[in-house]
């Protein structure tokens, strides 16, 4: 009922589950794993991994109204 924010989200890259709230390289567990997303972002890897994205973890990031 309450729209309450996740609270970790795993990593895309390494699937650590990583702190949402505060975390500056979110959805990435590190800057690290951020800069090597970014790098794939290059070579149009990312349309692999982004088809791995679990419809549940979108939900929590967009919070649809239910009736
Ligand atoms: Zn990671």
């Amino acid at each position: 009922m309450a729209d309450t924010p996740p609270k970790t989200v795993r990593c895309p890259r390494c699937t650590t589950p990583a702190p949402w709230q505060g975390n500056p390289f979110r959805p990435f567990c590190s800057e690290k794993c951020r800069m090597v997303d970014l790098g794939r972002w290059a070579e149009e890897e990312y349309r692999v991994a982004a088809e791995k994205v679990d419809p549940e973890q979108l939900n929590n990031l967009i919070p649809f109204p239910e009736k």
